[in-house]
């Protein structure tokens, strides 16, 4: 099965994902970790994108797009992934698509996590440190909305978009979501 999966900062994707893979047994592909982690192994894709992760800026598409192309012909994901924190753009997810014409390969489900935005603001005051001004955080929540948006429409018009309620319990969410997958493979 090959999964996107979508959410807000603190909507529960990072749960879900580790959750769904286990159970799935594929394989997550979790780009922000896998920047830093190219970043801490000073490996040359980790120093190309090192200037735009440490300065919190996206990295430019056609790196990511390159990324991708080269990643997903790996033999540990031939069965099917699940990507978190891409894409992040209506443009990657477009160009995911093609990536994924170009290897014959479908994507199956984006899963949105659809959380509250007063309850994103709740969980990101919660786990934001103490310097974290309140305006900041509906700024950056604002911005993900923003971006977001178009990502869901893009899907949803491809019938691709599985939205689950997120604003429940870690256990009911992962239940319902993996209850919904199972049915679709059977
Ligand atoms: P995250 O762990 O998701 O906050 O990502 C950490 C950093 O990785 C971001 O600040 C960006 O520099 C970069 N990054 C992660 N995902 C993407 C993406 N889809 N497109 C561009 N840059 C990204």
């Amino acid at each position: 099965m090959r999964l996107v999966i979508l959410g807000g900062p603190g909507a529960g994707k990072g749960t879900q994902a580790e959750l769904l893979c286990s159970n799935l047994s594929i394989p997550l592909l979790a780009i922000g970790e896998i920047l830093r982690a190219q970043i801490a192994e000073a490996t040359d894709f980790g120093n190309l994108v090192m200037p735009y992760v440490e300065s919190g800026e996206l990295v430019p598409d056609e790196i990511l797009i390159q990324f991708f192309g080269s990643r997903l012909l790996m033999p540990d994901v031939s069965n099917g992934w699940l990507l978190e924190g891409y894409p992040r753009t209506a443009f990657q997810a477009e160009e995911l698509d093609f990536l994924l014409e170009d290897l014959a390969q479908q994507l199956d489900w984006a899963i949105w996590l659809k959380v509250p935005h007063e309850v994103l603001v709740k969980r990101s005051i919660e786990r934001s440190r103490s310097d974290d001004h309140p305006e900041i955080l509906q700024r950056r929540l604002a911005l993900f909305e923003e971006r977001t948006i178009p990502i869901l429409e893009y899907y949803d018009r491809r019938s691709k978009l599985l939205t689950i309620d997120g604003d429940r319990s870690p256990e009911k969410v992962h239940q319902d979501l993996l209850k919904f997958l199972k049915q679709q493979v059977s």
